[in-house]
């Protein structure tokens, strides 16, 4: 077969990349992924719809958007979610028509999302890259969760009870970061997105005419 046909065949019209990203509550992934996309051209934070009070801090549409239960169900039923999950007694979703809107601009999501909806995207998005933030250990989670001061003893407890169960995912996830040392995490996790963003499958297709006729 010519160069030219195989190139075809192999290498699609880039499209956007789809990064998810898991940890438990404290692990330091937000952390990790505003700094990704704060250095990073081409790539976005996916904004996820949730029901959870909005923190001190945060503002509507940019960190989440917040919506009642209600509104939530609706958008269940009508399709609107690539994923959906209740986390920590809250709700959150990615939206179907926002993910779809980036991605025909071509540009690399990041999902920062829980495992139950990395589990659901795994099923129809074949292509994405699954990367999972751990902490050296349950003591740093604790006090790093504890040191937030952006939720109630309560909220701690609960989160630190979801942390195993949602540790023992680990082997579903393509990538795991330790992070124990804040720079080291964030080379380790920005190489693997630079590394997946040049994979041949991923390339400008014109591009590569360009070159070759
Ligand atoms: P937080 O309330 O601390 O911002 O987030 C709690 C958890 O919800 C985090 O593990 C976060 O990754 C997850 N989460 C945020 N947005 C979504 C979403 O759209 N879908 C799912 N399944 N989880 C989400």
């Amino acid at each position: 077969m010519p160069v030219k046909k195989i190139l075809k065949k192999s290498i699609a019209k880039r499209e956007g990349k789809l990064f998810v990203v898991s940890a438990p509550s404290g692990a330091g992934k937000s952390t990790l992924c505003q700094r990704l996309i704060k250095n990073t051209q081409g790539v976005k934070l996916s904004v996820s719809y949730t029901t959870r009070e909005r923190r001190k801090g945060e503002r509507n549409n940019v960190h989440y958007s917040f919506i009642d239960e209600k509104i939530f169900k609706g958008m269940i039923r009508k399709g609107g979610f690539a994923e959906w999950a209740v986390v920590h007694g809250n709700l959150y979703g990615t939206s179907l028509g926002r993910l779809k809107e980036m991605n025909k601009k071509g540009y690399d999501i990041i999902l920062d999302i829980d495992i139950h909806g990395a589990m659901q995207i795994k099923k129809s998005y074949k292509n994405a890259v699954y990367i999972f933030i751990l902490p050296p250990s349950m003591n740093v989670l604790k006090k790093r969760l504890k040191g937030r001061n952006t939720d109630s003893g309560e909220t701690i407890a609960r989160r630190l009870d979801n942390a195993k169960d949602e540790i023992r995912h680990y082997k579903y996830y393509d990538y795991v970061i330790k992070n124990e040392d804040l720079e080291k995490a964030y080379r380790e996790f920005e190489s693997v997105i630079l590394a997946s963003r040049v994979k041949k499958n991923n390339i400008d297709q014109n591009w590569i005419d360009k070159l070759i006729t």
